[in-house]
């Protein structure tokens, strides 16, 4: 039993899971299979690379009274991992469950688990913050009988967090879990804040938990299976989801896609080509005999969730889940909404990002601001400058990388590189102002980035490159203006330097030597 990291960007991680049954790749999606109702065989999970599901250990339980516990390996047909749920859902629906929290851990020690959840009591959406605060201290109750008659120690336990959408109790329940020694944590009951789409909450919630929880385990969110969600949920650190939606969708005739759901009955033509569609059309799904439309339907939703996850892990490789998030917030009002939300917590997502990625990062405009590599680079830029001197020349930092090897002003930036006078500072359209000494450094040249923006980005941006080059103070300014960021910048710099002390040279008519000469004639009046 074990968990190990492989690769990490934001708070997303990839990994391997290690139970007494095998091995599986996380982030992971355990599918939950009906114990008393399978639609799918083990030839199906092989193919698709499923190798751990879940399914209800109660269920399973009030489906077999008076009937001897079989192990689930042997009920699913299925010699992977298999995970059990306790019943706690159950409860959230009904109210209660006939079964103490006691006999559950034993029943899934029985039927031989791989990996197992105590019997918590789900907070739900609509606690008030007493009845929030009750669940949290009954789950911890709980949490703490379970771990005295737990006699196998070759299961995964799942501890799991309550709170609801109580941030403090959040953040208490899984600071009291993470007291507990379980191998994997999880949260409850966001199922409804999924369905209703309320994800700023959602973000809110597992950052509250996973804040208190120990980083070296898996973290796993209950009752989330929809593909859109998955690359946000990842890049929080979730490592682990369960869902019967792909089958409960199916039943209805809903077809999901990495950007959303859509009605069988609204297509003409199916936009995905994996084994279960290829060659059919939504027609013939909705019109065949004995359910096969919709078992295909189950199938291509289970293949849309599973290359979702490898679209995901295959981000986190090149490190560009940001870029992820940055496209799947474009599909829907409310996942730009959970994008913008999970922007709040834009440092603790630079903490745990690497410093130095396989592959340079694109640039998509202001909500790329938010990204690890931009706050890293602000925060370097007020110590960049190493000697303060008395005049800086502010040269265009636009199409090549470094800018200092820019062909248009390469012999202007070598002809005052070791200038005992002068410090050179690039203003670029993505990191505002680049001192000389940063523009070599990651990921400032190897960043693919459009090379204009709106009027108000230019000014804005403009803006930081004045207020950056006021902090150096220096004696003189020569700005070489280029294009319409150039003209941006030199407004602002207008704003906040004298008229003797500002110099502007026209970049979009000079030549680079009458630069280097405008430039050396200024400093010879200079000194
Ligand atoms: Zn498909």
């Amino acid at each position: 039993m074990s968990f190990q990291v492989h690769g990490k960007d934001l708070l997303g991680r990839i990994g391997t899971i290690k139970t007494k049954s095998g091995a599986f790749a996380t982030p992971h999606m355990f599918p939950v299979l009906d114990p008393h109702h399978r639609i799918l065989g083990r030839e199906f999970f092989d193919r698709v690379g499923i190798h751990a599901v879940m399914t209800n250990a109660y269920l399973l339980k009030r489906g077999r009274q008076g009937l001897d516990p079989v192990d689930i390996h042997e009920t699913l047909d299925y010699p992977g991992t298999v995970a059990t749920d306790s019943g706690a859902y159950q409860i959230l629906e009904y109210g209660h469950v006939g079964v103490a929290p006691e006999e559950i851990v034993g029943y899934q020690e029985k039927i031989n688990t791989d990996i197992g959840v105590i019997l918590d009591v789900p907070t739900g959406f609509r606690s008030d913050p007493s009845r929030a605060r009750w669940t949290v201290d009954e789950t911890v109750r709980r949490a703490d009988r379970a771990l005295e008659v737990i006699t196998r120690r070759d299961i995964m336990w799942i501890g799991p967090v309550q709170g609801g959408v109580h941030l403090k109790e959040v953040e208490r329940s899984a600071r009291e879990m993470a007291e507990r020694d379980f191998a994997i944590y999880a949260l409850g009951s966001p199922t409804e804040l999924m369905e209703t789409q309320r994800y700023e909450v959602l973000v809110d919630m597992i950052v509250a938990a996973k804040k208190a929880l120990p980083k070296g385990k898996p973290f796993h969110l209950f009752g989330a299976g929809h593909p859109v969600l998955f690359p946000f949920l990842v890049a929080l650190g979730c490592d682990l989801f369960d869902s019967a939606a792909y089958a409960l969708y199916a039943r209805a005739g809903r077809y999901l896609t990495p950007e959303g759901t859509q009605l069988l009955g609204d297509m003409v033509e199916f936009v995905c080509i994996c084994p279960a569609c290829v060659g059919s059309s939504p027609e013939e799904f909705m019109w065949s005999q004995e359910k096969e439309g919709e078992t295909r339907l189950v199938q291509h939703n289970l293949w849309t969730c599973f290359s979702e996850l490898r679209r995901i892990r295959e981000a986190i490789r090149k490190g560009r889940l940001w870029e992820l998030l940055e496209l799947r917030s474009q599909a829907h009002p409310a996942l730009k909404e959970c994008f913008n939300r999970i922007t709040h917590y834009a440092e603790i997502l630079e903490r745990s990002t690497p410093a130095v990625k396989p592959h340079g990062i694109f640039y998509l405009g202001p909500s790329s601001d938010s990204r690890p590599e931009k706050l890293r680079f602000v925060s370097r830029l007020p110590g960049s400058v190493g000697e303060r001197r008395n005049i800086v020349l502010v040269l265009p930092g636009r199409w090549r990388r470094p800018f200092h090897e820019d062909p248009r002003y390469e012999s202007v930036a070598k002809a005052f590189d070791d200038h005992p006078k002068v410090s050179i500072c690039f203003y670029s359209l993505t990191w505002g102002p680049v001192p000389i000494e940063l523009d070599e450094t990651f990921p400032i040249a190897q960043t693919e980035d459009p090379d204009t923006g709106d009027p108000i980005v230019l000014r804005g941006r403009a803006k930081t490159v004045s207020e950056f080059l006021q902090t150096l103070h220096p004696k003189g300014v020569i700005l070489v203006s280029d294009g319409p960021f150039g003209r941006a910048v030199k407004a602002e710099l207008s704003k906040r330097f004298t008229k003797r002390s500002l110099t502007v040279l026209n970049g979009d008519l000079l030549n680079p030597d009458a630069i280097v000469k405008s430039v050396e004639r200024k400093l010879v009046r200079n000194a």
